[in-house]
Protein backbone atom coordinates (compact mmCIF):
# COMPACT_ATOMS: atom_id res chain seq x y z
CA UNK A 1 0.00 0.00 0.00
CA UNK A 2 1.52 3.56 -1.35
CA UNK A 3 1.67 5.40 2.28
CA UNK A 4 1.75 9.41 1.44
CA UNK A 5 4.79 11.25 1.31
CA UNK A 6 4.87 14.28 2.94
CA UNK A 7 8.14 15.31 1.33
CA UNK A 8 6.55 17.59 -1.44
CA UNK A 9 4.75 19.69 1.15
CA UNK A 10 5.51 23.20 2.46
CA UNK A 11 5.62 23.12 6.21
CA UNK A 12 5.70 26.19 8.25
CA UNK A 13 7.19 26.46 12.13
CA UNK A 14 5.37 28.91 13.89
CA UNK A 15 7.01 30.15 17.27
CA UNK A 16 5.36 31.18 20.17
CA UNK A 17 7.30 31.87 23.59
CA UNK A 18 10.42 32.36 24.93
CA UNK A 19 13.81 31.67 23.59
CA UNK A 20 13.66 27.80 24.94
CA UNK A 21 10.42 27.70 23.08
CA UNK A 22 12.79 28.81 19.71
CA UNK A 23 15.40 26.66 20.34
CA UNK A 24 12.54 23.39 20.22
CA UNK A 25 11.49 25.09 17.30
CA UNK A 26 14.97 25.09 15.51
CA UNK A 27 15.26 21.37 16.64
CA UNK A 28 12.45 20.39 14.95
CA UNK A 29 13.22 22.62 11.58
CA UNK A 30 16.66 20.95 12.02
CA UNK A 31 14.70 17.48 12.16
CA UNK A 32 12.66 18.06 9.32
CA UNK A 33 15.28 19.50 6.85
CA UNK A 34 17.55 16.44 7.51
CA UNK A 35 15.04 14.17 6.22
CA UNK A 36 14.72 16.28 3.00
CA UNK A 37 11.38 17.89 4.41
CA UNK A 38 10.71 21.40 2.79
CA UNK A 39 10.01 23.33 6.15
CA UNK A 40 10.24 27.47 6.65
CA UNK A 41 9.73 29.13 10.58
CA UNK A 42 7.45 32.25 10.11
CA UNK A 43 8.70 33.01 6.54
CA UNK A 44 5.33 34.45 6.19
CA UNK A 45 4.50 31.53 3.54
CA UNK A 46 0.83 32.23 2.97
CA UNK A 47 -0.70 28.44 2.33
CA UNK A 48 1.88 26.39 3.63
CA UNK A 49 0.34 22.81 3.75
CA UNK A 50 1.47 21.67 6.85
CA UNK A 51 1.92 24.18 9.95
CA UNK A 52 3.35 23.58 13.16
CA UNK A 53 2.67 25.87 15.66
CA UNK A 54 4.82 25.60 19.10
CA UNK A 55 2.60 27.28 22.01
CA UNK A 56 3.68 28.85 25.18
CA UNK A 57 1.45 28.56 27.71
CA UNK A 58 3.12 30.41 30.83
CA UNK A 59 0.79 32.61 31.93
CA UNK A 60 -2.68 34.24 30.64
CA UNK A 61 -1.75 36.37 27.71
CA UNK A 62 0.62 34.19 26.25
CA UNK A 63 -1.79 31.08 26.20
CA UNK A 64 -4.24 33.70 24.65
CA UNK A 65 -1.82 34.29 21.72
CA UNK A 66 -1.36 30.33 21.24
CA UNK A 67 -5.04 29.74 21.42
CA UNK A 68 -5.77 32.53 18.82
CA UNK A 69 -2.78 31.62 16.71
CA UNK A 70 -4.32 27.76 16.93
CA UNK A 71 -7.33 29.17 15.80
CA UNK A 72 -6.49 31.46 12.92
CA UNK A 73 -4.93 28.21 11.61
CA UNK A 74 -7.92 25.93 12.23
CA UNK A 75 -10.33 28.43 10.21
CA UNK A 76 -7.73 28.51 7.29
CA UNK A 77 -7.33 24.33 7.40
CA UNK A 78 -12.13 24.66 7.40
CA UNK A 79 -11.36 27.33 4.09
CA UNK A 80 -8.91 24.50 2.54
CA UNK A 81 -6.12 26.88 2.82
CA UNK A 82 -3.88 24.39 5.13
CA UNK A 83 -4.02 20.44 5.17
CA UNK A 84 -2.78 19.92 8.40
CA UNK A 85 -2.65 21.78 12.07
CA UNK A 86 -0.13 20.19 14.32
CA UNK A 87 0.49 21.76 18.07
CA UNK A 88 3.41 21.11 20.28
CA UNK A 89 5.00 23.17 23.25
CA UNK A 90 4.12 23.88 26.71
CA UNK A 91 0.52 25.03 25.95
CA UNK A 92 -0.36 21.75 24.54
CA UNK A 93 1.66 20.03 26.96
CA UNK A 94 0.11 21.38 29.28
CA UNK A 95 -4.04 21.58 28.09
CA UNK A 96 -4.00 18.73 25.08
CA UNK A 97 -6.82 16.98 26.59
CA UNK A 98 -9.36 19.37 27.09
CA UNK A 99 -8.47 21.51 23.74
CA UNK A 100 -8.60 18.26 22.04
CA UNK A 101 -12.47 18.43 22.18
CA UNK A 102 -12.42 22.04 21.81
CA UNK A 103 -10.43 22.51 18.75
CA UNK A 104 -11.01 19.69 16.68
CA UNK A 105 -9.35 21.04 13.42
CA UNK A 106 -6.15 20.47 14.89
CA UNK A 107 -4.91 17.07 13.81
CA UNK A 108 -2.56 16.47 16.37
CA UNK A 109 -1.02 17.77 19.55
CA UNK A 110 2.22 17.26 20.84
CA UNK A 111 4.27 17.79 24.14
CA UNK A 112 7.27 19.23 25.18
CA UNK A 113 9.23 16.48 24.60
CA UNK A 114 7.67 14.34 21.80
CA UNK A 115 9.46 15.96 19.03
CA UNK A 116 9.89 11.72 17.94
CA UNK A 117 6.23 11.32 17.87
CA UNK A 118 5.86 15.02 15.45
CA UNK A 119 8.20 13.61 13.20
CA UNK A 120 6.28 10.28 13.08
CA UNK A 121 3.49 12.04 11.29
CA UNK A 122 5.74 12.83 8.43
CA UNK A 123 6.98 9.37 8.50
CA UNK A 124 10.82 10.28 9.37
CA UNK A 125 12.27 9.18 12.50
CA UNK A 126 14.57 11.28 14.69
CA UNK A 127 17.87 11.49 13.37
CA UNK A 128 20.81 11.56 16.37
CA UNK A 129 23.60 12.40 14.02
CA UNK A 130 21.92 15.70 13.77
CA UNK A 131 22.15 16.25 17.46
CA UNK A 132 25.28 18.77 17.20
CA UNK A 133 23.33 20.29 14.49
CA UNK A 134 21.12 23.41 14.59
CA UNK A 135 19.16 25.26 12.02
CA UNK A 136 19.61 28.98 13.04
CA UNK A 137 15.94 31.05 12.64
CA UNK A 138 17.60 34.39 12.69
CA UNK A 139 20.40 35.88 11.07
CA UNK A 140 23.11 33.55 12.23
CA UNK A 141 25.67 35.66 13.96
CA UNK A 142 23.66 34.95 17.66
CA UNK A 143 22.31 32.05 18.96
CA UNK A 144 20.73 30.55 21.93
CA UNK A 145 22.29 27.27 23.20
CA UNK A 146 19.58 25.72 25.86
CA UNK A 147 21.99 24.11 28.67
CA UNK A 148 19.30 22.32 30.05
CA UNK A 149 15.28 21.66 30.02
CA UNK A 150 12.89 21.68 33.29
CA UNK A 151 13.16 23.19 36.76
CA UNK A 152 13.31 22.08 40.33
CA UNK A 153 12.61 24.66 41.80
CA UNK A 154 8.87 25.42 43.65
CA UNK A 155 8.38 28.96 42.83
CA UNK A 156 4.63 29.76 43.70
CA UNK A 157 3.58 31.28 40.70
CA UNK A 158 5.33 28.81 38.11
CA UNK A 159 3.79 26.96 35.99
CA UNK A 160 6.53 26.04 33.86
CA UNK A 161 7.68 22.65 35.85
CA UNK A 162 4.34 21.37 35.06
CA UNK A 163 5.56 22.01 31.46
CA UNK A 164 8.45 21.35 30.95
CA UNK A 165 8.97 18.63 34.03
CA UNK A 166 12.13 17.86 36.30
CA UNK A 167 15.42 19.49 35.63
CA UNK A 168 17.75 17.86 33.12
CA UNK A 169 20.94 19.12 32.11
CA UNK A 170 22.47 18.52 28.38
CA UNK A 171 25.51 16.89 28.82
CA UNK A 172 29.01 18.88 28.69
CA UNK A 173 30.24 17.62 25.42
CA UNK A 174 26.82 17.96 23.07
CA UNK A 175 26.96 21.44 23.98
CA UNK A 176 30.18 21.78 23.19
CA UNK A 177 29.94 19.95 19.76
CA UNK A 178 26.91 22.46 19.38
CA UNK A 179 28.62 25.06 19.67
CA UNK A 180 32.02 24.09 17.44
CA UNK A 181 29.05 23.85 15.08
CA UNK A 182 26.84 26.79 15.41
CA UNK A 183 30.68 28.28 15.57
CA UNK A 184 31.88 26.56 11.98
CA UNK A 185 28.73 28.58 10.50
CA UNK A 186 29.44 32.11 11.86
CA UNK A 187 27.65 32.55 14.61
CA UNK A 188 29.68 34.40 16.87
CA UNK A 189 27.74 34.96 20.23
CA UNK A 190 25.90 32.06 21.86
CA UNK A 191 23.44 32.86 24.82
CA UNK A 192 22.90 30.33 27.32
CA UNK A 193 19.49 29.82 28.51
CA UNK A 194 17.64 27.14 30.54
CA UNK A 195 14.62 27.78 32.99
CA UNK A 196 17.53 28.31 35.94
CA UNK A 197 20.80 28.02 34.60
CA UNK A 198 22.85 28.03 37.54
CA UNK A 199 21.35 24.26 38.42
CA UNK A 200 23.80 23.13 35.51
CA UNK A 201 25.56 19.96 36.27
CA UNK A 202 23.83 19.42 39.48
CA UNK A 203 21.75 16.20 38.07
CA UNK A 204 24.68 14.77 35.89
CA UNK A 205 27.62 15.50 37.72
CA UNK A 206 26.36 15.97 41.13
CA UNK A 207 27.53 19.41 41.28
CA UNK A 208 26.71 23.15 40.29
CA UNK A 209 29.12 22.89 36.83
CA UNK A 210 27.88 26.63 34.83
CA UNK A 211 31.60 27.70 34.99
CA UNK A 212 33.40 24.63 33.85
CA UNK A 213 30.89 24.55 30.96
CA UNK A 214 31.22 28.69 30.94
CA UNK A 215 35.51 28.07 30.58
CA UNK A 216 34.69 25.01 27.72
CA UNK A 217 32.33 27.05 25.81
CA UNK A 218 34.90 29.87 25.59
CA UNK A 219 37.61 27.67 24.45
CA UNK A 220 35.35 27.80 21.46
CA UNK A 221 37.03 29.24 18.64
CA UNK A 222 34.98 31.93 16.47
CA UNK A 223 32.59 32.41 19.79
CA UNK A 224 33.27 36.19 20.44
CA UNK A 225 30.38 36.53 23.33
CA UNK A 226 29.06 34.04 25.88
CA UNK A 227 25.93 35.46 27.39
CA UNK A 228 24.21 33.97 30.76
CA UNK A 229 20.53 34.14 30.99
CA UNK A 230 18.47 32.89 34.00
CA UNK A 231 20.52 32.73 36.48
CA UNK A 232 18.75 31.77 40.10
CA UNK A 233 19.86 33.91 42.71
CA UNK A 234 19.43 31.47 45.63
CA UNK A 235 22.75 29.43 45.42
CA UNK A 236 24.62 31.36 43.11
CA UNK A 237 27.71 29.11 42.21
CA UNK A 238 30.30 32.63 42.81
CA UNK A 239 33.16 30.45 40.64
CA UNK A 240 30.91 31.81 37.84
CA UNK A 241 32.21 35.01 38.28
CA UNK A 242 36.06 34.26 38.68
CA UNK A 243 35.43 32.45 35.22
CA UNK A 244 33.85 35.79 33.90
CA UNK A 245 36.18 37.59 34.93
CA UNK A 246 38.89 35.98 33.43
CA UNK A 247 37.59 35.42 29.66
CA UNK A 248 37.46 37.62 27.68
CA UNK A 249 35.04 36.64 25.85
CA UNK A 250 32.58 35.80 28.36
CA UNK A 251 30.19 39.23 28.46
CA UNK A 252 30.07 41.09 31.12
CA UNK A 253 26.45 40.64 31.27
CA UNK A 254 24.11 38.42 33.73
CA UNK A 255 20.10 37.82 33.56
CA UNK A 256 19.55 37.33 37.03
CA UNK A 257 15.01 36.79 37.43
CA UNK A 258 14.80 38.52 41.44
CA UNK A 259 11.22 38.56 41.05
CA UNK A 260 11.39 40.63 44.06
CA UNK A 261 12.88 42.63 46.78
CA UNK A 262 10.53 42.19 49.70
CA UNK A 263 11.26 39.01 52.29
CA UNK A 264 8.16 38.46 53.01
CA UNK A 265 6.82 38.76 49.25
CA UNK A 266 10.20 36.30 48.36
CA UNK A 267 8.82 34.27 51.12
CA UNK A 268 5.42 34.12 49.67
CA UNK A 269 7.24 32.93 46.14
CA UNK A 270 8.96 30.73 47.52
CA UNK A 271 12.10 31.97 46.31
CA UNK A 272 14.21 30.99 48.55
CA UNK A 273 16.04 34.26 49.43
CA UNK A 274 15.56 37.51 51.23
CA UNK A 275 16.28 41.19 50.97
CA UNK A 276 19.36 40.80 52.96
CA UNK A 277 20.60 37.94 50.81
CA UNK A 278 19.99 39.28 47.21
CA UNK A 279 21.86 43.18 47.64
CA UNK A 280 24.67 40.38 49.56
CA UNK A 281 24.83 38.41 45.90
CA UNK A 282 24.49 41.57 43.86
CA UNK A 283 27.31 43.28 45.91
CA UNK A 284 29.39 40.40 45.33
CA UNK A 285 28.79 39.95 41.50
CA UNK A 286 29.77 43.85 41.06
CA UNK A 287 32.49 43.93 43.14
CA UNK A 288 34.12 40.29 41.62
CA UNK A 289 33.15 41.48 37.86
CA UNK A 290 33.69 45.54 38.05
CA UNK A 291 31.67 47.10 35.57
CA UNK A 292 29.06 44.25 35.25
CA UNK A 293 25.78 45.09 33.40
CA UNK A 294 22.69 43.18 35.47
CA UNK A 295 19.19 42.42 33.85
CA UNK A 296 16.52 41.24 36.04
CA UNK A 297 12.60 40.64 36.00
CA UNK A 298 10.43 41.60 38.72
CA UNK A 299 6.97 40.49 39.19
CA UNK A 300 4.39 43.01 41.12
CA UNK A 301 0.76 42.05 42.38
CA UNK A 302 1.63 38.70 43.83
CA UNK A 303 -0.88 37.70 47.01
CA UNK A 304 1.24 39.28 49.77
CA UNK A 305 2.47 42.14 47.93
CA UNK A 306 0.77 45.11 49.53
CA UNK A 307 1.75 48.93 49.87
CA UNK A 308 4.85 48.81 51.86
CA UNK A 309 6.25 45.67 50.45
CA UNK A 310 5.87 47.49 46.43
CA UNK A 311 7.06 50.60 48.14
CA UNK A 312 9.81 48.28 49.39
CA UNK A 313 10.07 46.76 45.81
CA UNK A 314 10.62 50.55 44.25
CA UNK A 315 12.99 51.47 46.74
CA UNK A 316 15.18 48.71 45.94
CA UNK A 317 14.95 49.40 42.02
CA UNK A 318 16.07 53.31 43.05
CA UNK A 319 18.68 51.72 44.62
CA UNK A 320 20.33 49.11 43.08
CA UNK A 321 20.34 51.05 39.13
CA UNK A 322 19.80 47.80 37.25
CA UNK A 323 20.95 47.89 33.84
CA UNK A 324 18.10 46.33 32.34
CA UNK A 325 14.98 45.52 34.03
CA UNK A 326 11.46 43.82 33.10
CA UNK A 327 8.49 43.37 34.61
CA UNK A 328 5.65 41.24 35.10
CA UNK A 329 2.48 41.27 36.70
CA UNK A 330 1.23 38.01 38.82
CA UNK A 331 -0.65 35.58 36.88
CA UNK A 332 -3.02 33.63 39.19
CA UNK A 333 -1.71 30.02 37.11
CA UNK A 334 -3.93 27.01 38.21
CA UNK A 335 -2.27 24.03 39.50
CA UNK A 336 0.36 26.11 41.06
CA UNK A 337 1.16 26.81 44.48
CA UNK A 338 -0.08 29.61 44.29
CA UNK A 339 -3.25 28.82 42.34
CA UNK A 340 -4.04 26.39 45.21
CA UNK A 341 -3.06 28.66 48.31
CA UNK A 342 -3.42 32.05 47.77
CA UNK A 343 -6.38 34.18 46.56
CA UNK A 344 -5.44 36.63 43.57
CA UNK A 345 -7.29 39.85 45.34
CA UNK A 346 -5.22 42.78 43.88
CA UNK A 347 -7.32 43.98 41.15
CA UNK A 348 -5.46 43.78 37.53
CA UNK A 349 -6.07 47.49 36.89
CA UNK A 350 -3.92 47.78 40.21
CA UNK A 351 -1.06 45.28 39.09
CA UNK A 352 -0.56 46.97 35.61
CA UNK A 353 -0.13 50.93 37.35
CA UNK A 354 2.58 48.95 39.85
CA UNK A 355 4.06 47.69 36.63
CA UNK A 356 3.82 51.06 35.40
CA UNK A 357 5.32 52.67 38.10
CA UNK A 358 8.87 50.07 38.39
CA UNK A 359 9.10 50.74 34.99
CA UNK A 360 8.64 54.57 35.09
CA UNK A 361 11.61 54.32 38.17
CA UNK A 362 13.56 51.78 35.79
CA UNK A 363 13.20 54.26 32.92
CA UNK A 364 14.81 56.79 34.86
CA UNK A 365 17.51 55.09 35.65
CA UNK A 366 18.30 53.42 32.32
CA UNK A 367 17.95 56.84 30.50
CA UNK A 368 20.79 58.79 32.85
CA UNK A 369 22.84 55.54 31.82
CA UNK A 370 22.69 56.07 28.49
CA UNK A 371 23.67 59.61 28.51
CA UNK A 372 26.65 58.46 31.19
CA UNK A 373 27.84 56.92 27.47
CA UNK A 374 27.62 59.67 25.76
CA UNK A 375 31.22 60.37 24.22
CA UNK A 376 32.48 56.38 24.91
CA UNK A 377 33.86 54.02 22.49
CA UNK A 378 31.91 50.97 22.25
CA UNK A 379 32.37 47.78 20.82
CA UNK A 380 28.75 46.63 19.28
CA UNK A 381 27.94 43.63 16.99
CA UNK A 382 25.91 44.42 14.43
CA UNK A 383 22.21 42.78 14.41
CA UNK A 384 20.30 44.21 11.46
CA UNK A 385 20.20 47.24 8.88
CA UNK A 386 16.69 49.00 9.16
CA UNK A 387 15.68 52.44 7.21
CA UNK A 388 19.02 53.28 6.35
CA UNK A 389 20.98 52.67 9.92
CA UNK A 390 22.67 49.91 11.04
CA UNK A 391 21.22 48.44 14.62
CA UNK A 392 23.98 46.57 16.90
CA UNK A 393 24.02 45.88 20.64
CA UNK A 394 26.76 46.34 22.71
CA UNK A 395 28.40 43.77 25.59
CA UNK A 396 25.59 45.02 27.83
CA UNK A 397 22.52 43.90 25.94
CA UNK A 398 21.13 41.04 24.96
CA UNK A 399 18.87 40.52 21.87
CA UNK A 400 15.30 41.11 21.50
CA UNK A 401 14.99 42.38 25.26
CA UNK A 402 17.66 45.25 25.66
CA UNK A 403 18.77 47.99 23.88
CA UNK A 404 20.15 48.78 20.99
CA UNK A 405 22.60 50.36 19.31
CA UNK A 406 21.09 52.77 16.04
CA UNK A 407 24.66 53.43 14.03
CA UNK A 408 24.72 56.00 11.21
CA UNK A 409 26.40 54.37 8.29
CA UNK A 410 29.54 55.62 7.25
CA UNK A 411 32.63 55.46 4.73
CA UNK A 412 33.26 51.82 6.14
CA UNK A 413 30.77 49.01 4.81
CA UNK A 414 29.15 47.20 8.05
CA UNK A 415 27.19 43.66 7.39
CA UNK A 416 25.08 42.15 9.61
CA UNK A 417 27.07 40.19 12.25
CA UNK A 418 30.16 42.56 12.09
CA UNK A 419 31.90 44.04 15.41
CA UNK A 420 32.20 47.64 14.98
CA UNK A 421 33.90 49.85 17.36
CA UNK A 422 31.22 52.92 17.72
CA UNK A 423 31.39 56.50 19.20
CA UNK A 424 28.44 56.99 20.86
CA UNK A 425 27.21 60.39 20.15
CA UNK A 426 23.75 60.52 21.72
CA UNK A 427 20.57 58.56 23.15
CA UNK A 428 17.24 58.11 21.75
CA UNK A 429 15.09 56.70 24.63
CA UNK A 430 16.00 53.06 25.67
CA UNK A 431 18.55 53.01 22.76
CA UNK A 432 22.01 54.78 21.96
CA UNK A 433 23.07 56.54 18.74
CA UNK A 434 26.24 56.03 17.20
CA UNK A 435 28.87 56.75 14.05
CA UNK A 436 31.13 54.29 13.03
CA UNK A 437 34.92 54.46 14.51
CA UNK A 438 37.81 53.96 12.06
CA UNK A 439 40.50 51.64 13.69
S1 LIG B 1 13.17 28.98 38.64
FE1 LIG B 1 11.12 29.33 39.43
S2 LIG B 1 10.27 30.82 37.98
FE2 LIG B 1 12.03 29.91 36.98
S3 LIG B 1 11.22 28.17 35.77
FE3 LIG B 1 11.84 27.38 37.78
S4 LIG B 1 9.99 27.41 39.02
FE4 LIG B 1 9.66 28.77 37.27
Amino acid sequence: MKTKSWKKDKVEVITLGCSKNLVDSEVILTQLKGNGIDVSHESGESNPDVVIINTCGFIENAKEESINTILNYSKAKEAGLVKKVLVSGCLSERYKEDLRGEIPEVDEWFGTNEVSKLLREFKVDYKKDLLGERVITGAGHYAYLKISEGCDRPCSFCAIPLMRGKHRSVPMEDLVSQTTNLASKGCKEILLIAQDSTYYGLDLYKKRNLSELLGRLSEVQGIDWIRLHYAFPNGFPLDVLQIMRERENICNYIDMPLQHASSEVLKKMRRGSTLESTKELLGKIREQVPGIAIRTTMMVGHPGEGEKEFMELCDFVREQRFHRLGVFTYSHEDDTFGGENFKDIIPQEEKESRADELMAIQQDIAFEMNEELVGKELMVLVDSFEKGIFVGRTEYDSPEVDNEVLIEPGEDHLRIGDFAHVLITGTEGFDLKAKIQNR
